[in-house]
């Protein structure tokens, strides 16, 4: 069997371009949806998102305040500019770009981020928020990735009630959210981590499998149920320094139903979910 592939780019493009008509639908009405971006010091990989994210914005209608900040910048300081971003009303949304400098308490700027204006969800009100099902804003990859779920089928989507979900890994803003999100959506739930005895035994019985690492061939073909969807969160590089994921795509195609490629999966949905994100905060005035 070989595996449809999921493609992140054209779905992301058909999302960015409905983001794209609804930001001109606000600005018709005066208002111009606007992020700001704060990016403290100078790590090369965080430069490259940071970039990526300004950009799609430009590209889709809404506007992005780039702050780019020496990593001598305080924690006072970072905290003082979150707070005059909270209340600046051209500001729907406020991404602060982690990793921070070691000498700021990371968790700290992120509650110091307004709930209304938290577009990548990882604010305690937002966990909170998913995890009762109230409205909030749901961290963008896990929900890039329900929304390629939701493409499935010609865009009737996959029917996960019943259906048994393994995620590997459980990160807070991947793993743990990706969970909850497939629990509201009536799958039966595994979470797996460093410690999990015999995953394979697991995944083995998993009708869709999220892989969200960070280590090259976690899930190898003899690990995959025929039919499954396969979600591959993963972003590593492999020996040739190539974008790889956690899944051994080659293998895992023969046998899966559905699977992410990497590049060109979760990764540009996770930006497009960003613009979502900054519209409805926009949108919800
Ligand atoms: P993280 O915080 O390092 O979490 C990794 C998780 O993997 C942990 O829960 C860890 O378990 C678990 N783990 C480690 N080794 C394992 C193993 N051998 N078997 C099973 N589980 C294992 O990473 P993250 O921030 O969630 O990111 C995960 C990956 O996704 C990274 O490659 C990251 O770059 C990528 N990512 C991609 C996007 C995107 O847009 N494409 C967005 C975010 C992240 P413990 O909890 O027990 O340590």
């Amino acid at each position: 069997m070989t595996a449809q592939l999921i493609d992140g780019n054209a779905l992301s493009k058909q999302l960015r371009g409905a983001v794209a008509q609804r930001a001109s639908a606000l600005r018709a009405r005066g208002i111009v949806p606007g992020l700001a971006v704060v990016l403290v010091g100078e790590n090369p990989a965080s430069q490259v998102y940071v970039r990526n994210k300004v950009k799609a914005c430009q590209d889709n209608g809404i506007h992005s305040l780039l702050e780019p900040y020496p990593a001598t910048m305080s924690e006072a300081e970072l905290l003082a500019r979150v707070d005059a971003l909270n209340r600046d009303p051209a500001i729907h949304g406020i991404l602060v770009q982690l990793p921070l400098p070691a000498h700021i308490d990371a968790q700290k700027v992120i509650e110091a981020i307004s709930p209304d204006k938290d577009v990548d969800g990882f604010h305690v009100a937002s966990a909170g928020a998913l995890m009762v099902g109230q409205p909030g804003f749901w961290p963008c990859t896990p929900y890039g990735c329900m929304k390629m779920l939701e493409s499935l089928n010609d865009g009737k989507g996959y029917e996960l009630k019943g259906k048994h979900a393994v995620v590997i890994g459980r990160s807070n803003i991947v793993g743990k959210p990706m969970a909850l999100m497939l629990l509201q959506k009536n799958a039966t739930v595994t979470i797996c981590h460093s410690g999990t005895q015999n995953l394979k035994a697991l995944t083995l019985q998993a009708d869709v499998v999220v892989a969200a690492v960070g280590k090259r061939n976690v899930l190898t073909a003899d690990m995959v149920k025929p039919g499954a969807v396969v979600i591959d969160v993963g972003m590593n590089r492999n020996e040739a320094g190539k974008l790889c994921g956690d899944v051994d795509f080659e293998g895992v195609k023969e046998v899966a139903g559905w699977i992410t490629p990497v590049p060109g999966g979760v990764g540009p949905m996770t930006i497009t979910m960003l613009l979502v994100n900054t519209l409805e905060a926009a949108e919800r005035g």
